[in-house]
């Protein structure tokens, strides 16, 4: 199916991803994308895979200088991928995408959602009195307060706790225990104006066969007429794409009309677009 050639939610070098902005510019300008967006990962303290604070200083001014230097071939957008638990991002960015990567259990333990699905295991087991639903609702009880803690327009990959239950063995996701804290996050997010990933990037690393949210997400989401927003989590410039086609295709199953991209006129801002189309425009050539 038809997708827009536009990814906001990309990882360079400052943190986990394998390219430099540069190079991931000239792969989005070979692919034929209108948009590029960057996504850094947001400092927290502990980590391996997110910007240290000296390189969100100087990632910013790179990606500030691309968008200026490659202005009239693609529209390069400054954003980044805001945990709930690091300090406030600042000004500056055209979007934020807000996520939740760690949640903490009542005796303060710091737990991480996808560093593994062994350490997901033991976390259950020592933190979370081996209830796997106690699990997921700690995630959703946070992932409803990202607008409020981070500041965010846009919601990662929400549904986290599904990478790795493409096969249901952590939980059952037709269980009430799982979707009632899902639909009360996703009720609150939608009354809150999110936009909502179609998050392909477990699909690339393997990890799942569909895209995050569920279809049952998706589907609530259809109904509420919230806002889809398709993004690969690239950590590579191999992966800008990925599995964009079929991700629409399986919006489309579940209800989803349009695509939510950046406005072409001022891509700090969002419009919709029909399912199935390419969404082919040109941003303003100042
Ligand atoms: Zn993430
Ligand atoms: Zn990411």
């Amino acid at each position: 199916m038809k997708f827009p050639k536009c990814n906001l939610h990309t990882h360079t070098r400052y943190c986990d991803g394998q390219d430099t902005p540069e190079e991931l510019v000239g792969a989005a300008i070979g692919l034929g994308m209108e948009a590029l967006g960057f996504s850094g990962h947001s400092y927290l303290t502990d980590c391996d895979w997110c910007m240290t604070p000296e390189n969100t200083v100087r990632y910013r001014e790179e990606i500030l200088q691309l968008k200026e230097k490659y202005r009239g071939k693609i529209a390069v957008l400054l954003g980044i991928e805001q945990d709930y638990y690091s300090d406030p991002a600042g000004d500056g960015y055209d979007f934020l995408i807000g996520s939740v990567h760690r949640i903490y259990a009542d005796d303060g333990t710091p737990c991480q959602m996808d560093d593994g699905k062994e350490i997901v295991l033991r976390d259950i087991k020592e933190h979370f009195e081996n209830d796997v639903f106690r699990w997921v609702r700690r995630y959703y009880e946070t992932v409803a307060g990202l607008p409020e803690k981070t500041g965010c327009g846009i919601i990662g990959h929400f549904d986290l706790v599904q990478k790795y239950n493409q096969d249901k063995s952590l939980f059952d996701d037709t269980d009430l225990r799982y979707r009632k804290p899902m639909l009360d996050a996703l009720d609150a997010l939608l009354d809150r104006d999110m936009i909502f990933e179609l998050n392909t990037g477990a699909i690339a690393q393997g990890y799942r066969k569909e895209p995050y949210p569920s279809a049952y997400a998706l589907r609530w989401i259809a109904q509420k007429q919230g806002r889809i927003l398709l993004s690969s989590d690239a950590h590579c410039a191999q992966n800008l794409l990925y599995g964009f086609s079929e991700a629409a295709e399986y919006a489309g199953s579940c209800g989803i009309g349009g695509l939510t991209v950046p406005d072409p006129d001022d891509p700090g801002t969002f419009r919709i677009i029909p399912l199935g189309s390419d969404g082919r425009y040109r941003f303003k050539r100042k």
